[in-house]
């Protein structure tokens, strides 16, 4: 049996999903004492099903939970690994708020932080679908927290990294396929390039594909920020595939991209997740062979530009069932 990823222009998720309505008023009943956790955790659970399966009516081959029980995606792993702690919220722009934790000991090691969560999406999942898990990167825990404790920024990083290898050697052993290390903290600070190299040699030790039965891919989502300051170096991060967005900066790397061997696979992000405009098909499949300009159609996922989850929901389903739609057309065309 092939698995789904084998076919040209697989279609996959970047993370976030909007949230059903009800779950937000159910959690916040839970922060007022009105609803018990076991009743937070059933509606998590049923957005789940309701999410994945939404990702499934859209044709995605490759699809997620849509982060329905995360709220952050630094915040969630700070909750949970021993040595953080959260002084209030810190302003980020304009009137929008970031519960920025801060290290204020050792870490310790945390409990198994997303196996769980796999286990119950591949549950929901549907034959013939494969399942990604969403992971926050090293580099991108550091830079969105404060350290009290380290003071070397190296020594910090190093050791989320081994944390962050910890859990994704648990999910390669529960059977996860696709791991997805998020580091949109890298395209904004170029400088650290070098950092991120050697933190994500660490992340994926032991769990690479070749290293590991079950693992088919490791893939990086870079968003916001001028990955020309990051090529070619990028290309010595030791994952399989870059999830990037291209839409959102207008196609502005593709020729930089060109001048060099992209030898790695390109999750393309080919729907703008900043503007509430459902794109045509058609639009689409020619965003989706701008990619051809630096690699090869077998090289090519199709993906959104980032996470969907700030896009109202009929919209988002819109931008999913139009982007899979291309993709199916364009592999009639290229087979
Ligand atoms: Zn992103």
């Amino acid at each position: 049996m092939t698995d789904v990823h084998q076919k040209l222009f697989p279609t996959t998720i970047i993370g976030s999903h909007p949230k059903p309505k009800w779950l937000n008023r159910v959690r916040n009943l839970n922060e007022e004492g009105e609803f018990s956790d076991e009743r937070l955790q059933e509606a998590m659970d049923d957005a789940v099903r309701v999410v994945a399966d939404e990702h499934e009516r859209a044709g995605i081959d490759i699809l997620g939970d849509g982060e329905m029980r995360r709220e952050e995606m630094v915040e969630y792993f700070a909750h949970r690994i021993p040595g953080y702690d959260f002084n209030g919220p810190v302003r980020v722009w304009g009137n929008n708020y970031f519960e920025k934790p801060s290290v204020v000991d050792e870490l310790g090691d945390p409990e198994p932080m997303l196996v769980d969560e796999f286990e119950f999406t591949r549950r929901a999942v549907s034959e013939g679908h494969g399942v990604k898990v969403p992971i926050t990167g090293p580099y991108t825990l550091y830079d969105w927290s404060f350290d009290e404790v380290y003071g070397d920024k190296r020594e910090l990083i190093m050791r989320l990294a081994d944390i962050v290898n910890d859990e994704i050697r648990r999910l390669a052993d529960a059977g996860a396929k696709y791991i997805q290390i998020d580091e949109p903290a890298l395209s904004t600070r170029p400088e650290d390039i070098d950092l991120v190299v050697e933190a994500t040699q660490r992340v994926v030790d032991g769990v690479t594909k070749e290293e590991h039965d079950n693992i088919e891919r490791q893939i990086m989502h870079v968003c916001y920020g001028d990955y020309g300051a990051i090529y070619p170096r990028m290309l010595d991060i030791p994952v399989d595939q870059f999830s990037l967005e291209f839409v959102n900066q207008d196609f502005a790397h593709v020729e930089e991209f060109a001048e060099h061997d992209f030898d790695k696979e390109i999750g393309f992000g080919c729907v703008d997740i900043h503007d509430r405009e459902v794109e045509a098909v058609g639009e689409i499949k020619s965003n989706i062979e701008r990619a051809f300009g630096f690699v090869d159609p077998e090289q090519v996922w199709v993906n959104p530009d980032c996470g969907v989850k700030l896009l109202p929901r009929d919209v988002a389903f819109g931008k999913l069932e139009n982007m899979s739609q291309a993709a199916e057309e364009l592999r009639e065309e290229y087979e």
